[in-house]
């Protein structure tokens, strides 16, 4: 046995380089040949993997053990590396021009069967198996490089704002609700009977009052928590870049955020263009029918309202009477070969998504156009830039359900019509938007970010009589459709703060009761402040090219919020909820159904 290195003295692909020299290898049997006498065992540990080769006569005692090796086993070899016959040398690894003639093995570990493969290829196993055994589906190349990757997107981050000067700072899971607009997951204390913690849905209120603390600049790489339903792109708990600093403006924290978006792209090797460009949000609606817009895409939405109120097909008009808009899509060379039937079917589309109806056009060879109300038209093409074989589609209500409908279709029919360019990044600063937004099921303001948003200082002395037009210090990134972060300028006087909550509805007794902590701080020394946080898990799974976050967190939760590894969430002993002086009102038969 080599040197004092009990296990390894190099690692898989180390061996590449040592032609010649003897050394020491620890890691899993990743597959096996027998070969007429001599075995072939293809090594992987995390750097990756190298071929071992066990011949009878040189190292017969090795041999006899390796005949008995499963798959996975841990095993711990010693050997010389020596350089493959050109005939069977493999380009497609960085270990493939050599190999290990084996002289001595341990096995480590033996393994019982495997309930899935621990290769990307193949048939892939049901997302509950993988996350059942996830330590065996972290063993793929696949997970482990978005881990990898992870891991330096990460470290990127720290370089970029230790470099800036920003201190990270932790701040408690334990603590209050903080209004993050989701619901909250709950602990009871069993210390204090009757009282509850609740995890944090972000760290707002603790990064605002270390801006009051005097930190300046501070960050973290926090977990929050929201009690949420789940989609592909959410989990109970999540990871964000946590960001806030005094004394800034948003072009401040926007220049930063770009900085440290730069340095993790620069990871996944990818040069993201900056400065960012800006959209206010009321041009992101008006022009993309949405607050995320996919800048992938060119195929913004045309007013024609006008025109269309000249027209004599009554629906148009009375739309246009009532004070609604006629808007539509050019989708360009969609319209070749859609049948009457298609067209059909995007009306029934364009009505689940809320419409009333929806006018399609097919613009033909001689500019004319194709459609059931192709006489009530004309100079459609021509005024929304349609070219011969381009669809237009024209959707006629009140504005705010048009640019829903419209933002929907756009998103759809670039995915149809294969509009989105492969390897484009599109970043895109959202701002302006409306400080709060009329909540029709309560009947209230809500604010549209949280309550702790700053109002756009041209627009503050509406807070009381008119709040709905008062846009916000806020400002969301958006990538390629997806937001990836927002943040504000905050309140930092506490009369505005007071003004706001008045707006939404919020009883002074009440936001004593829940914020009096900030608004005593707002009044002992606030420095001017605001910040930004950048889901982590989205990011990743952005640069990652993985279409789930589930794919870039270690031990993520299903759909439904469960861990099929752990089994949590699970029942506790009574013993324990009496402790905590609490009583479950699930009868014990339907628990954990
Ligand atoms: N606390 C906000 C969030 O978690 C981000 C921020 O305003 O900085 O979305």
């Amino acid at each position: 046995m080599i040197g004092a290195a009990r296990y390894r003295t190099h690692t898989a692909v180390d061996a590449a380089g040592a032609v010649g020299q003897p050394l020491r290898v620890s890691g899993w049997v990743h597959r096996r040949r027998d070969h007429g006498g001599v075995i072939f065992i293809d090594l992987r540990d995390r750097s990756g993997i190298v071929q071992l080769v066990f011949h009878p006569e040189q190292a017969p005692v090795a041999h006899a053990a390796a005949e008995r090796l499963h798959l996975e086993d841990v095993i711990c070899v010693d050997g010389t590396v020596v350089a493959r016959s050109a005939g069977t040398v493999n380009p497609r690894i960085p270990t493939g021009a050599v190999e290990i003639a084996v002289t001595g093995m341990e096995r480590l570990a033996e393994t019982v069967p495997v309930p899935f493969s621990v290769e990307d290829e193949g048939t892939e196993p049901s997302e509950e198996l993988r996350l059942t055994y996830r330590y065996i589906d972290i063993r793929r190349p696949r997970r482990l490089a978005a881990l990898e990757l992870r891991s330096r997107v990460v470290r990127a981050m720290r370089r970029v704002l230790d470099d800036e000067g920003f201190l990270e700072v932790e701040t408690p899971v334990l603590t209050r609700s903080t209004p993050e607009g989701a619901r909250d997951f709950l602990v009871p204390s069993r210390l204090n009977q009757g009282e509850w913690y609740a995890l944090p849905q972000s760290p707002q209120l603790f990064k605002q009052l270390l801006m009051v603390g005097g930190i300046e600049r501070y960050y973290q790489i926090a977990r929050c928590f929201r009690d949420e339903d789940l989609r592909a792109d959410r989990q109970p708990e999540f990871t964000q870049l946590d960001i806030e600093a005094s004394f800034v403006e948003p072009a401040d924290i926007e220049g930063l955020t770009e900085q440290v978006l730069v340095a993790c792209f620069a990871e996944a090797g990818i040069a993201l263009p900056t400065p960012f460009p800006r959209i206010s949000f009321a041009d992101a609606i008006r022009r993309f029918g949405t607050d995320r817009p996919d800048l992938r895409v060119g195929m913004e939405i045309h007013d024609w309202t006008g025109a269309a109120g000249r027209t004599d097909f009554a629906v148009f008009r009375a739309v246009s009477e009532a004070g609604g808009v006629v808007r539509g899509l050019v989708v360009p060379g969609a319209g070749d070969g859609l049948s009457r039937k298609d067209g059909d079917e995007l009306m029934v589309e364009a009505q689940a998504l809320g419409a009333k109806g929806l006018v399609w056009a097919v613009v033909q060879e001689d500019g004319s156009l194709r459609s059931p109300v192709a006489r009530f038209l004309d100079g459609l093409a021509a005024d929304l830039g349609g070219s011969p074989g381009d669809l237009i589609v024209l959707v006629a209500d009140e504005e705010a359900v048009v640019s829903d409908v419209l933002g929907t279709l756009r998103g759809r029919f670039a995915e149809r019509h294969g509009l989105i360019p492969d390897g484009v990044w599109a970043p895109v600063w959202v701002d302006g938007f409306p400080l709060v937004g009329w909540n029709a099921g309560e009947g209230r303001w809500d604010p549209l970010h949280h309550p702790f948003t700053a109002p756009h200082p041209d627009d503050v002395g509406g807070i009381g009589s008119a709040p709905g037009e008062v846009r916000s210090l806020a400002y969301d990134v958006v990538l390629n459709g997806i937001e990836i972060g927002g943040g504000s300028i905050r309140i930092h006087d506490q009369a505005i703060q007071a003004a706001v909550f008045e707006a939404i509805g919020i009883r002074p007794e009440e936001a004593d009761d829940r914020f009096g902590f900030l608004l005593r701080a707002l009044r002992l020394g606030a420095p001017p402040h605001g910040g930004i946080a950048l889901g982590l898990d989205r990011l990743v799974m952005l640069l990652a090219g993985e279409r789930s976050i589930r794919d870039v967190i270690a031990f993520p939760k299903t759909a439904t919020g469960a861990d099929p590894l752990t089994g949590a969430p699970a029942g506790v002993d009574d013993a324990q909820l009496r402790d905590l002086a609490v009583r479950s009102t699930v009868p014990p038969a339907a628990a954990g159904a």
